[in-house]
């Protein structure tokens, strides 16, 4: 099968500015997701995809249904509209390359800007291949176009290919991921799907199995403002507490900069503040999710120390549950990943299981009893202008979800 129509898709859906804003009220976030989400729905409808909705949140569903006499589980596709506010994603000017030759692959946009194979090692294994990049001037949005295209894609060649059997195959594209917010108004009940998938993973062939455990910890340092001239032995400045509270805490084998693999850390990301009031945002996590509380416990030892350095100051530490590693719920539904396994096998790949350094909202599904692992989809350099991607890793997506309808069409029951 040609993968024309998939290209053809992944560049339409990235001209739509779907950047998630942080700092609003609104759901969702920015007017884009709305826009992008409507054509969407217009063209499941246009499919013969009767019942695609989309919600007053933007959020889209829609059902291919299924097409074995007996009742087997549904199973549903998700991936977010949204990309990062971490680069603008407005005017995308896409640059494909055809029978890339290897080598760097200069930015017609910004001749500072180019995509190299030391940087890019992958690219090594594409020579041939169709590399879709930006001008160097917006992110790509394969973050996570690249997943809505291969969805939609695999939802036409489940209806045009009557004869590959599936159970009931949910859709549902979710908004604001990249702000933490993308499951916020997913009723699971409405897509009533036994297991899902996301389609938010880098290159091709990786099925991530663990995600971090995640909390957030506000952190509020108060002192005691009064004017320089007369602040001998009365004022108390928040700020040289904050920072004293900082230095205490671990850095070497704890932090971003210092780990990687299994290791989790806290991480300061937000100071803000004056004489009377510092607050602080500090991240915690861990693949072990009691560790979390080892960590937070960490930072009340530093406070306490802090405050006893500072006669008359006060730190509150307040710890709010971001996400969970995904890995415990998946056990409850072993066939989520071994189906996924199956599917790349039967296509003649080797599946690599494994994990990231972070959260996906199929961490949120899994912990709210929907287990999701996240499936490869041909994102490379997400949230950058150096970010690309590779149509025949976009096609293999597409060819993994046809293979997992089928998988899961063959078992019985809910
Ligand atoms: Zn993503």
């Amino acid at each position: 099968m040609s993968n024309e129509r998939l290209l053809e898709r992944f560049l339409r859906y990235v001209q739509v500015d779907t950047t998630a804003r942080e700092g609003t009220d609104a759901y969702p976030s920015s007017p884009g997701q709305l826009e992008l989400g409507r054509l969407l729905r217009d063209e499941l409808l246009a499919m013969g995809l009767a019942d695609a909705v989309q919600s007053p949140f933007g959020i889209v569903m829609a059902t291919v249904p299924g097409n074995v006499p007996h009742r087997a589980p549904t199973v549903a596709f998700n991936a977010h509209l949204d990309t990062s506010p971490e680069t603008t994603g407005a005017n995308v000017r896409p640059q494909v390359v055809r029978g890339y030759q290897g080598g760097e692959i200069p930015l017609p946009g910004d001749s500072t800007k180019r995509i190299t194979v030391d940087a890019n090692p992958e690219l090594g294994a594409l020579v041939g291949k169709t590399i879709i990049t930006t001008d160097g001037t917006t992110l790509l949005g394969a973050d996570d176009k690249a997943g809505v295209a291969v969805i939609m894609e695999a939802a036409e060649q489940l209806l045009e290919q009557s004869h590959l059997a599936r159970g009931g195959v949910r859709i549902v594209f979710t908004c604001d991921e990249e702000i933490g917010h993308g499951v916020d108004h997913v009723d699971l009940e409405q897509l009533g799907a036994r297991a899902a998938y996301t389609l938010d993973g880098s290159g091709a062939g990786e099925i991530d199995i663990e995600t971090f455990s995640a909390d957030l910890a506000v952190v509020t340092v108060r002192g005691v403002n009064i004017h320089p001239s007369i602040a001998k032995g009365r004022m108390v400045n928040a700020i040289r507490v904050a920072a004293d509270f900082v230095e205490r805490l671990p850095r070497e084998h704890a932090s971003p900069e210092t780990t990687d693999g299994r290791d989790g850390f806290l991480h300061p990301y937000v100071v803000e503040g004056k004489v009377e009031e510092v607050n602080l945002r500090i991240i915690l996590r861990d693949f072990d999710t009691a560790v979390l509380a080892e960590r937070a416990e960490t930072l009340r030892e530093a406070a306490r120390q802090s405050m006893a350095a500072f006669a008359g100051s006060a730190i509150d530490i307040r710890i709010n549950p971001q996400y969970r590693n995904m890995a415990d719920g998946l056990k409850r539904e072993p066939r989520a990943v071994e189906f996924a396994r199956q599917a790349m096998l039967r296509l003649g790949r080797e599946p690599k299981m494994s994990i990231i350094r972070g959260g996906t909202d199929g961490s949120r599904f899994t912990e709210l009893g929907l287990p999701t692992p996240n499936l490869s989809t041909g994102e490379h350099n997400p949230h950058s202008p150096l970010e690309w991607t590779c149509l025949e890793e976009m096609a293999d997506a597409v060819a993994v979800l046809l293979e997992l309808a089928q998988l899961w069409a063959e078992e019985t029951g809910e």
